[in-house]
């Protein structure tokens, strides 16, 4: 009989080492419902407790209190061959190293749970087979032994093998940690069609906020408890939902932002940028997917100046034009000045770089300068053409550079206002943030996905 939930977690307790000096509550009355067919992710930073859910959602940690019910059973209540049987056939498992065994062919892997079930070769040879190549490992491939194949071909080699008994429920723990992100791309979609096409309830663990997208629900664990359970709203619910609790809210929009944060520490956000900024967190989001094209060097100054003062329904940020101007200018001269910082860590290894690096420090005080209206006397510009240089050269720290500004002249320092010592810290800290390193390709590629 088809029951309502596949899984319902009751204030369940997981302790590790118990009665030891060590002893550890990994879960704490942790409660969540998963309804057949629904992908959840559960999400959250390493040690939260991601890992244990699973396993014990597989049957393999005995909870200290509560319940794990799977289609209406208490799992824990099971006798051997129960579980066993649940194991085999109920749920299947994914796991982030692949676990397959190396000495046994692809195709021999795959059809090994079925051999446990004692199908003869034939059925299941032609089952495995079935299923690697509905997840695009051809035929050629299936005599080779797992080592002869990519990470993201044996990640797909275990997804085959964890549904061979076609269970309803698709456990899996990272599994695409280990694998670059074009490969992570093709396994997170065969978990999609896992799901989609298969009809599978799935449950993946991750900690990469970029596979939030694909469930139906997350659940979001900190410290061993669950912080919040929290509908896509970009997707068909499958769980019937209470009015207003797909609606997207600006705290749902903050979660993608800073998916590590509790509610409580998101509310905070929120206030804190309604007071401080004229801007909300749509247009913040708009203007980073522009900066980054900014830092790329794929748009001119014109083009951006465009941007700021398109609407938000746009993709802007709504600005005046005189205001966007401005922003504009200050952007790309920002950026091009962080160049000076770059260049001058660059001659290192240079012959005559004393005088290199005297050009390149001269360049960024007048920046600081043009930028701040500050008017430094002869002696001071002396002090700070000392103070820059060991900045940029990583000798002076940010808090010492800032201190070393506002000391006196007899305790060499460079006799600026608290406020002007501030102001210049602050900028030439943007400068270095932005010329500390050049950028690479492969970088530019993932700041987005
Ligand atoms: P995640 O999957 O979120 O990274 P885990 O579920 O693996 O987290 O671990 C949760 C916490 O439980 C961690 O602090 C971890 O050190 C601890 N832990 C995990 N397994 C054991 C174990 N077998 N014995 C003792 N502590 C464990």
């Amino acid at each position: 009989m088809a029951h309502k939930l596949d899984i319902h977690i009751d204030d369940l307790v997981i302790t590790y080492n118990k009665g030891k000096a060590n002893e550890f509550n990994a879960l704490q009355h942790i409660k969540g419902e998963i309804y057949p067919r629904e992908y959840i992710i559960l999400f959250g930073p390493s040690g939260c407790g991601k890992s244990t859910l699973l396993y014990t959602i597989m049957g393999g940690i005995p909870p200290e209190s509560g319940h794990m019910w799977v289609k209406g059973e208490d799992i824990y209540a099971y006798r051997p061959q129960d579980m066993n049987r649940y194991q085999q056939s109920v749920i299947g498992i994914v796991y982030q190293q692949f676990n397959l065994i190396m000495s046994l062919s692809v195709l021999d892997n795959v059809a090994l749970p079925r051999l446990f079930l004692g199908r003869p070769p034939a059925e299941r040879n032609a089952r495995a087979s079935e299923l690697l190549r509905r997840f695009g490992i051809p035929e050629r491939l299936e005599d080779k032994l797992p080592m002869m194949m990519s990470g993201g071909q044996q990640q797909r080699v275990s997804v085959a093998r964890a549904l061979v008994n076609d269970p309803e429920i698709l456990l899996a723990d990272e599994p695409v940690g280990n694998l670059d992100s074009i490969s992570s791309h093709h396994v997170m979609e065969s978990f999609l069609e896992v799901n989609e096409k298969y009809r599978k309830t799935v449950i993946l663990v991750t900690h990469n906020a970029a596979h939030l997208p694909y469930a139906h629900r997350v659940f979001y664990m900190r410290d061993g408890v669950m912080r919040r359970i929290a509908v896509n709203p970009a997707k068909a619910q499958i769980k019937r939902l209470k009015p207003g609790e797909a609606i997207e809210t600006e705290i749902e929009q903050l979660t993608r932002l800073y998916p590590y944060l509790d509610p409580i520490e998101l509310k905070v956000k929120s206030v804190v940028n309604f007071a401080t900024q004229e801007v909300g967190f749509t247009e913040l989001e708009n203007m980073e997917r522009w900066v980054l094209e900014v830092l790329k060097g794929s748009i001119d100054e014109e083009t951006f100046f465009h941007f700021l003062s398109r609407r938000t329904s746009n993709g802007g940020m709504g600005l005046s034009e005189e205001t966007s101007r401005m922003m504009a200018k200050k952007v790309f001269k920002l950026v091009a000045h962080s160049q000076d910082v770059r260049r001058f860590r660059e001659t290192i290894n240079e012959d005559d770089r004393f005088m290199h690096q005297k050009r390149y420090i001269d360049r960024i005080i007048e920046y600081l300068h043009q930028e701040i209206g500050v008017d430094a006397s002869l002696e001071q510009k002396i002090v700070l053409q000392t103070a820059v240089g060991e900045r940029v050269g990583g000798i002076l720290k940010a808090t010492e550079f800032e201190e070393k500004l506002v000391l006196p002249f007899h305790l060499d320092g460079a006799a600026f206002r608290e406020h002007e010592a501030y102001l210049l810290a602050r900028h030439l800290e943007k400068l270095i943030a932005q010329g500390g390193y050049k950028i690479q390709a492969n970088e530019l590629k993932g700041a987005h996905s």
